[in-house]
């Protein structure tokens, strides 16, 4: 591991193209093109900048180009866009995923168990095996796996997979035993244990003997999401729920000139954001590449798993509506208190009650704490279309995932039944009724690629144009406004604008080179767009090989 680490930060170093302090440097020939401050698009040919970093003009084909250039560098005709901004994601999550043994593809017990087997043979160093994806039904096996069949082919070290859904866990013997797991153990209220597979509540038995991850893994977990995020021309992104841990690798990454790309943190509670930040926002650091500028909160769970807080009962579960997680009382409490040391608050909000909760709570402490809070609500995802005026009122943002209304359709139909998805996933309605959108991904929960989220905005379909005609397809918005929801809106809900989000003089030189025009393109081209460059304040960070 140590070895990896060191080789891969040399070659990530290596990609960092010496630019000379001072003065200006060009960017020429480009086919570029950006949002003005309005949202309308501009086309230039040449982009000027400081030395570190900053765009000072942008050139028109008939512009002059200056004749003393500390440095400059053709382009040869390529397409030149602002960096994306991915209003919502989980920076380490996504690096932790990354590392561990991803089973989603295994279509058999046999082929899961010889995946595993080479996993902990690449992996020597893991103290557990961890991972998941796994699903029996695809498997065709009929029942669950046992302990013994991982015993059967890495039963040295402890191991947990968690099922698909992440409703179950299937450990080894060396697990139970290091959760203290005995035949005599009883499961708590609400899970089970049978075999080597723990269920909901008994889940956490096995996930508390885990070991933390050592601070070199955390920081090669961080290393490997920022490659990621880079190589879909993600420049900036708010990290939601960031922990006191999380915080940490981000200042140490950033200290040793490795952080790349910008973030804005979310912290997971006031405790958290108080002992990050102290008692206000931290200001921008490194080069604003790094700023904790608010809390997260949670008004409910998530609709897949019927956490989502509903005003009726779900459509598939009559007896149920969800649960909303903290009362009005808790939630104003909650908010005043970010609210009063200056912190942006943003609240998780998926079901229909749980946004009218949250919009209850921030109308009420709006009175006292005024000025430009820009209240975030994450998800907005399924909203009473008679709340949808509320939400301009207060001038509060809608921080929402285009791919989801993808991935979670048919889930959404059956949780919802079809009355009831007027304003579910309805970025459009939102524009309509003038509330600022941003979008973003819930990465590592769902497909990163910013230009996936794109064409899912405007045409609520996927790349191969499925479902046909697209899905709820009055909620679409133009390409030019998907567009900006995923660059300017996503700064705009930072309190960024002022420096990202769009290429104009005094913002950072954040931008990506990619391989066609992306307004010209058709829905499946879009799709499949590959960046070939990533640069963040005017310096190439990541480079297709
Ligand atoms: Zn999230």
């Amino acid at each position: 591991m140590k070895l990896l680490f060191s080789r891969s930060i040399a070659a990530f170093a290596a990609l960092l193209m010496a630019v000379p302090a001072q003065a200006d440097a060009l960017i020429d020939n480009i086919n570029g093109i950006t949002l003005d401050e309005h949202g309308d698009v501009v086309h230039f040919t040449g982009l000027l900048m400081t030395t570190d970093g900053r765009v000072t003009r942008l050139l028109g084909r008939k512009d002059k180009r200056p004749e003393k250039l500390d440095w400059r560098t053709d382009m040869r005709g390529k397409v030149m866009l602002p960096g994306f901004v991915d209003a919502h994601g989980h920076i380490m999550d996504l690096g932790f995923r990354s590392m561990e043994l991803d089973l989603s593809d295994t279509h058999s017990l046999a082929e899961a168990q010889a995946k595993i087997a080479a996993y902990a043979e690449a992996n020597p160093e893991r103290t557990w095996i961890l991972g998941g994806g796994w699903d029996q039904e695809k498997w065709g096996l009929g029942r669950f796996p046992t302990a013994a069949e991982l015993d059967a082919v890495a039963g040295d070290r402890p191991i947990a997979l968690t099922r698909i859904d992440s409703h179950a866990v299937w450990v080894n013997s060396a697990a139970l035993k290091a959760a203290g797991i005995t035949p005599a153990t009883k499961a708590p209220p609400g899970g089970r244990i049978e075999n080597g597979i723990l269920t909901d509540a008994a889940r956490l038995m096995i996930m508390q003997a885990v070991p933390q991850p050592l601070a070199r893994e955390r920081d090669l977990a961080f290393i490997q999401a920022q490659q990621m995020l880079l190589s879909k021309g993600i420049t900036a992104t708010a990290d939601m729920r960031t922990t006191l841990d999380d915080w940490l690798v981000f200042r140490r990454i950033a200290d040793k000139n490795l952080l790349r790309i910008r973030i804005i943190s979310y912290a997971d509670s006031i405790q958290t954001a108080n002992r990050a930040a102290g008692g206000s926002p931290s200001p921008w650091l490194y080069d604003d590449k790094l700023k904790l500028g608010g809390v997260k909160l949670f008004a409910d769970g998530a609709l897949g798993s019927r956490g989502a807080c509903l005003k009726a009962p779900y459509a598939d579960a009559p007896k149920q509506s969800g649960q909303c997680l903290l009362t009005d009382a808790q939630l104003k409490n909650l908010m005043s208190r970010a609210a009063m040391d200056g912190f942006q608050v943003a609240v998780h909000a998926i079901g229909d009650k749980a946004n009218a909760e949250a919009l209850d709570a921030i109308e009420a402490v709006s009175d006292a704490y005024k000025g430009d809070r820009r209240w975030r609500i994450e998800h907005a995802q399924i909203v009473d279309p008679a709340d949808l005026p509320r939400f301009a009122r207060g001038s509060i943002i809608a921080s929402m995932q285009p791919i989801h209304a993808l991935s979670d359709r048919t889930m959404a139909e059956a949780r919802l039944g079809p009355g009831r998805l007027a304003g579910a996933y309805a970025w459009h309605s939102m524009l309509g009724n003038k509330v600022p959108l941003a979008f973003g991904s819930d990465y590592p929960n769902d497909d990163f690629n910013p230009f996936h989220g794109w064409v899912a905005g405007f045409t609520r379909a996927d790349g191969t144009g499925q479902p046909f005609g697209g899905w709820q397809p009055q909620e679409r918005i133009t390409r030019e406004e998907a567009w900006r929801a995923y660059t300017m809106g996503g700064a705009y809900a930072a309190f960024a604008e002022d420096r990202i989000g769009r290429l104009a003089p005094g913002l950072w030189a954040d931008f990506i080179i990619v391989d066609a025009d992306p307004l010209l393109a058709t829905a499946g081209d879009l799709w499949n767009m590959q960046v070939e460059q990533t640069w963040v304040g005017g310096k190439m960070m990541w480079e297709r090989k």
